[in-house]
């Protein structure tokens, strides 16, 4: 569903005329050949596409305009392989609105010692050049990621295929459509929020429906769309007797199919790429939607639950992100806490909402009560989840801006089997530990609700909110609660002044 390849991010390169032709010439042989090992670089998602060597005022500017117009081009990419006069960027930087990567780097990885002479001093200058137009963005105030190094290094390669991958996250946010069925859950908080604002700040749109109108869609499946369904979920999942064809309670299944084909409709015909549910407002559904929003998070929609649509549209933008790597990313909840001092930890789960993309083995579909909402028992897919490092991501309203917190996770083992335990589930300890981890994700005003993710790391998230222009605030082994909650009064003054800038 989303193909990062359909993307492209340009390669600019600055010069000058100061050197004469011979030395533009090489510095666009130079340039070509390092925008084409980007843009083979197995690890880069996106097409990296060579742009002519840009020496003038207009050619700056024309390049940036056309970069906004282009709607394949989800970033664009600068190095100044010789001097570049920085004023010349000034107005091609300032119309620009797609997000900027300044890669640092030089055509010669060493210095050839024994042959250096003026000609090779006056071609490869990327160390002053670069810190030339590296002011300009500075004093321009602009959002942008530094990346230092050799272009065949493949640790660069690295750097600018995370800062892609967020780029493509938001070019992905800007008009996309989210669409909540029902309202916020009653009385809560921090799901709520300025859904202008956040058209405003982060392009993304979030339209309300009545359960009624997803419902419409629900009674038109057919029983032979149900029939092929439940067919998908029998060679994907592990099945009990009872809820295959023929089985006392096959029929939870069979609602659980037409739900989804119904919501699959919905969001198809409306252009959706996230969306919300709420246990609150389910009139006509015969179940709280469960495996029909595991699979389809599961695809790439985001998601969130009881309305939350912030984090359906953060969620969207990870499944952006990690698209085509392995590992996975779900809608998660901090649920319940194992307060054992030799090995605190936290159970993440939900209703029944948890992606199969984080399962460690292939899940199990079964049919238990919600206790919650009093509809039937819904189907649902349960699992547990394997061990190793993640994030937990929470985007929050703060009022005068959007705060993005994220929390470096270890992801471990249960103590025990959890036998009872009708929902899929993860278990970590929040660095630094969970008491300061908790503490200072309380501090932060963090949600409930997260985006969590066993392939996306901090620099993901922190690219993403470069871009957006967000607070971003981070918990990990380093994490002080003194400096932390210094940090955020800092910002509480940093985002009183930005926007005079
Ligand atoms: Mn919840």
């Amino acid at each position: 569903m989303i193909d990062l390849k359909a993307f492209e991010v340009w390669f600019l390169t600055g010069s000058q005329h100061l050197y004469g032709p011979e030395t533009l010439e090489q510095v666009a042989v130079h340039s070509q050949e390092i925008a084409s090992a980007l843009d083979t670089s197995p690890r880069i998602p996106t097409r990296v596409v060579f742009k002519p060597v840009l020496t003038t005022p207009d050619a700056m500017h024309t390049i940036c305009m056309e970069a906004n117009a282009c709607d394949k081009c989800v970033g664009v990419v600068a190095w100044m392989h010789t001097f570049s006069p920085a004023r010349n960027w000034i107005t091609g930087l300032a119309a620009l609105q797609k997000p900027l990567a300044h890669l640092h780097t030089q055509y010669n990885r060493d210095i050839p010692w024994a042959e250096i002479d003026m000609d090779f001093m006056n071609l490869n200058q990327a160390a002053h050049g670069d810190r030339e137009f590296g002011y300009i963005m500075s004093r321009m105030r602009l959002n942008r990621k530094v990346i230092v190094g050799h272009w065949q290094d493949p640790e660069v390669h690295e750097r600018l295929a995370v800062w892609c991958r967020a780029a493509c996250a938001w070019h992905d946010a800007q008009g996309a459509r989210i669409a909540r069925f029902g309202d916020n859950m009653r009385s809560v908080a921090v799901t709520e929020g300025d859904k202008v604002e956040a058209q405003m700040r982060l392009g993304y749109a979030v339209y309300g429906y009545g359960v009624g109108d997803l419902v419409e869609l629900v009674d038109d499946v057919t029983d032979t769309d149900i029939d092929e369904l439940v067919h998908e979920y029998e060679s994907s999942y592990k099945i009990a007797p009872d809820l295959l064809p023929g089985g006392e309670r096959h029929n939870s299944v069979r609602e659980a199919a037409r739900i989804e084909r119904g919501l699959r409709r919905f969001l198809d015909e409306g252009k959706f790429k996230a969306f919300t549910t709420t246990f609150e407002d389910l009139h006509g559904l015969v179940q709280l939607p469960g495996l029909a929003v595991q699979r389809m998070m599961a695809e790439g929609y985001g998601f969130g639950a009881e309305g939350d649509w912030k984090t359906a549209a953060l969620l969207r933008a990870m499944k952006v992100m990690s698209a085509g790597l392995d590992g996975g990313t779900s809608f998660m909840e901090d649920y319940t806490y194992h307060l054992h001092p030799e090995g605190m930890k936290v159970l993440g789960a939900h209703m029944l909402e948890i992606c199969p993309t984080i399962a460690a083995d292939k899940p199990r579909l079964e049919v238990h009560p919600l206790g919650i909402g009093g509809k039937a028992d819904p189907a649902r897919l349960v699992f547990d989840t394997a061990p190793g490092r993640g994030i937990n991501v929470s985007l929050i309203d703060m009022g005068n801006r959007f705060r993005m917190l994220v929390n470096t996770v270890e992801g471990v083992e249960p103590d025990a089997p959890l036998p009872n335990l009708p929902v899929a589930h993860a278990l970590w300890i929040p660095a630094p530990n969970l008491k300061v981890g908790a503490a200072a994700w309380i501090y932060a005003g963090g949600a409930h609700h997260t985006g969590f993710s066993q392939v996306l790391d901090v620099e993901y998230m922190a690219d993403f909110a470069e871009m957006a222009g967000l607070e971003f605030l981070l918990i990990d082994e380093t994490t002080n609660l003194y400096q932390f909650k210094n940090e955020m009064r800092w910002n509480e003054v940093y985002y009183l002044l930005e926007k005079r800038f």
